[in-house]
């Protein structure tokens, strides 16, 4: 479904080059949901908007993202205005800014279909009945305004609005992270009801690996703009930053563990100035001397898992 192949980002600034993302490379396959973790800073929300070409005219981008096949990159522009939403769309973190203030969440919802053409006035009204209703809202609420809804209620808008053209792709980059923790559980709980039934792959972003526990089948975990591991969501981490992140949020959407990730001394590293070797050397509990020196490609660490740590032993 989608296939993302040695894809850098650099924000190009007066004061210069900014390296978000380095050299990444993941899939996710048909029906598959992937969970894609990483403290911010780390370079996520970059991913996610070069999966749509999204970024700011100042990101340069290197690589090859293919969504069904298709090259992203390479896209001229009305196959790319056709492709967001009906082939994939996003559900950004913070429904208040995706949404339009002034207007009823209905016509909202319906403006997808109508932009794209794939339904008539009519059949849009009945459509955003039926979407409505798929994300646990009354029909009614189509003649709502966004502020008139909470915040669990707004992101039920937000993921109404992503199916609305039957994308087969969904990517949502902290959907749950702006809300409090039973509804975050309820919001989560619907995301894997809705990909599960209509067999929609998923890429879920988050900073909280538990909350992508709980929906992927996959993880992948970032650090400074690289992928420091991947591995199914159900068997055990083996690099040190990963294994730090998990100890850093050890229940679903726990908002203390954020403002302190617990076990994590210090600050990511700057992208515009990384540390030498690996990137995760300078806070990481088990470091070599060589750590400091050596850098660490992704290697077999396992079944399906991949590893870019020296004292993570290779397997083949
Ligand atoms: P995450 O989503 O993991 O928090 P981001 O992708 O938002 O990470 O950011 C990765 C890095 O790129 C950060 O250092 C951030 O400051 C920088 N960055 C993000 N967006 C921009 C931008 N528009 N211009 C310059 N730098 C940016
Ligand atoms: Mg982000």
């Amino acid at each position: 479904m989608l296939e993302l192949d040695g894809l850098s980002v650099t924000y190009r600034l007066a004061g210069g080059d900014v390296h978000a993302v380095r050299d990444v490379s993941l899939s996710v396959a048909v029906g598959e949901a992937v969970g894609l973790a990483g403290e911010s800073g780390s370079g996520k929300s970059t991913i996610a908007l070069s999966l749509l070409r999204l970024l700011p005219r100042t990101a340069q981008l290197e690589g090859r993202i293919l969504l069904g096949g298709e090259d992203v990159v390479a896209m001229k522009w009305g196959r790319l205005r056709a492709v967001r939403w009906s082939s994939a769309s996003i559900v950004f973190q913070g429904a208040q800014h995706g949404l339009n203030p002034v207007r009823r969440i209905g016509e909202q919802i319906a403006e997808p279909l109508l932009v794209h053409r794939l339904a008539s006035a009519a059949e849009a009204r009945s459509r955003v009945a039926e979407l409505l209703e798929q994300v646990g809202l009354p029909a009614w609420r189509a003649r709502s305004y966004p502020h008139e809804l909470s915040g669990g209620q707004r992101q039920r808008v937000m993921i109404a609005m992503a199916l609305a053209c039957s994308p087969q792709l969904i990517i949502a980059d902290e959907p749950t992270t702006a809300l409090d923790l039973m509804v975050q559980a309820q919001v989560l709980t619907l995301i894997r009801q809705l990909i599960a039934s209509h067999g929609i792959s998923l890429l879920m972003i988050s900073h909280d690996l538990s909350v992508l526990a709980d929906v992927c089948d996959r993880l992948a975990v970032m650090y400074a703009g690289r992928l420091v591991e991947t591995g199914p969501s159900d068997s055990a981490f083996q690099h040190p930053y990963s294994k730090a992140l998990s100890a850093a949020f050890p229940t679903v959407g726990d908002p203390a563990s954020r403002l302190a990730p617990r076990g994590l001394a210090g600050d990511p590293p700057d992208p515009s100035d990384l540390p030498g070797g690996c990137a995760f050397h300078p806070r990481c509990p088990v470091a070599l001397d060589s750590c400091s020196t050596t850098p660490v490609e992704l290697h077999p660490a396992g079944p399906d898992r991949h590893a870019a740590c020296v004292l993570v032993e290779e397997t083949c």
